[in-house]
């Protein structure tokens, strides 16, 4: 453990990728980013990006980040492909903690790792999970040509991935456990607009089932009538929003790092500066996150900015 980084990144979404561009094209020479899979984040699991500014046509979320660690590269980025387990800090220093035992130190810290997808908790989701209970529709849909599927939510996630379900599958039905959607005006009217797309209110999902092959379909409730239908489907997609990553940032004692709200987010000021001096939360992670990619972004140039403050 013998270099001593000028700020280690944790992530490599658009959050962490934005702090890797600023931090080494504004000066700092060792700049390393953790990322523990290929950088781009969760945005690569969308197959459609209406709201990146600058950006027209119709782009998926894989061909949006493609350059972006190229382009950090070229200023000096490094890139270790290292799950961090832990971040914890003494006297001024930082370390960072790899699954492989091995750890780094480092003088400042730029955390963005975002969060991932939650499982709706109904029977039978764990266990047929990735056997036709899926949480991505542009991995998976494909497996679903000219077949019917369901999606549970109903949230711009859920809206927009029933989207492109439509341009692949026979039928999408939407489950949505109220009557009125969590998501834009545009992709509700288009959700409406989409001939194969069907929509059940008020209702959840009770159990999903299948056979050695997989899923062969689910069980919905109605809230209100307390009616129970059984849909034959080989698909079911769950869109029920994300649960904050912030496992890195947990003690040894159990405690965080620094300051947390009520679901886990980090406490943050206006710049992306946490309760602990020298760490920095950007990001879907971080408390009141409008969950952006460009407001990601602008957290992670908002930290760099502030670490070459710092330190230079
Ligand atoms: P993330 O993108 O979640 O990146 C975090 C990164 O950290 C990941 O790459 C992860 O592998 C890494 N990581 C996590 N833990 C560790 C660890 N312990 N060690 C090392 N690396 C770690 N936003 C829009 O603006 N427009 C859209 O159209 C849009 N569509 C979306 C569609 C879908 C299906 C989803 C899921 C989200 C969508 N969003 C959209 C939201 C957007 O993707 C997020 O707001 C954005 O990606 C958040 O960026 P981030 O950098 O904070 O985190
Ligand atoms: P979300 O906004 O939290 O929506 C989750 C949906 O799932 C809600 O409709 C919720 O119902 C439902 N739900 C939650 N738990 C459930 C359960 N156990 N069983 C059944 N249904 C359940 O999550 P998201 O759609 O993934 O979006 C996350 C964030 O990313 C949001 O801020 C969103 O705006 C952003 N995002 C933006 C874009 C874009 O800008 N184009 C695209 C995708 C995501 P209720 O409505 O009843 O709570």
């Amino acid at each position: 453990m013998n270099e001593i980084l000028d700020c280690a990144i944790i992530g490599g979404g658009p959050a962490g990728l934005t702090a890797g561009l600023y931090t080494t094209r504004g000066g700092l020479q060792n700049v390393t980013m953790f990322e523990k899979g290929m950088p781009g984040g969760q945005i690569t699991n969308s197959s459609e990006i209406e709201n990146y500014p600058g950006v027209t046509g119709e782009i998926t979320g894989m061909e949006l980040m493609e350059p972006w660690p190229e382009q950090c590269q070229r200023f000096g980025l490094k890139h270790d492909m290292s799950n961090i387990i832990q971040v914890t800090k003494n006297n001024d220093l930082f370390t960072i903690k790899k699954e492989d035992g091995t750890s780094v130190q480092a003088k400042t810290v730029i955390i963005g790792t975002g969060s991932s997808p939650r499982m709706a908790g109904f029977k039978g989701e764990k266990e047929l999970f990735g056997k036709g209970v899926s949480t991505c529709a542009t991995c998976d849909g494909f497996f679903y040509k000219n077949k019917e599927v369901v999606i549970i939510g109903g949230g711009d996630t859920a809206l927009e991935e029933a989207l492109y379900l439509s341009k692949i599958c026979s039928k999408v039905i939407i489950v949505h456990r109220r009557d009125t959607f969590r998501s834009a005006p545009n992709t509700i009217e288009r959700i409406k607009n989409t001939d194969n797309i069907e929509i059940i209110y008020d209702s959840t999902p009770e159990e999903v089932y299948g056979d050695n092959m997989g899923v062969t379909g689910i069980k919905i409730k109605n809230k209100n009538s307390g009616k129970i239908t059984d849909i034959s489907v080989p698909g079911i997609f769950l869109f029920v929003g994300n649960d904050v990553n912030n496992q890195t940032l947990i003690q040894d004692d159990g405690s965080f790092l620094c300051n947390m709200n009520e679901q886990g987010q980090v406490i943050v000021d206006i710049n992306m500066k946490t309760s602990v001096e020298g760490l920095y939360a950007t990001g879907d992670m971080r408390i009141d996150a409008p969950k952006q990619v460009i407001s990601a972004a602008g957290d992670g140039a908002v930290a760099a900015l502030r670490v070459i403050n710092s330190l230079l």
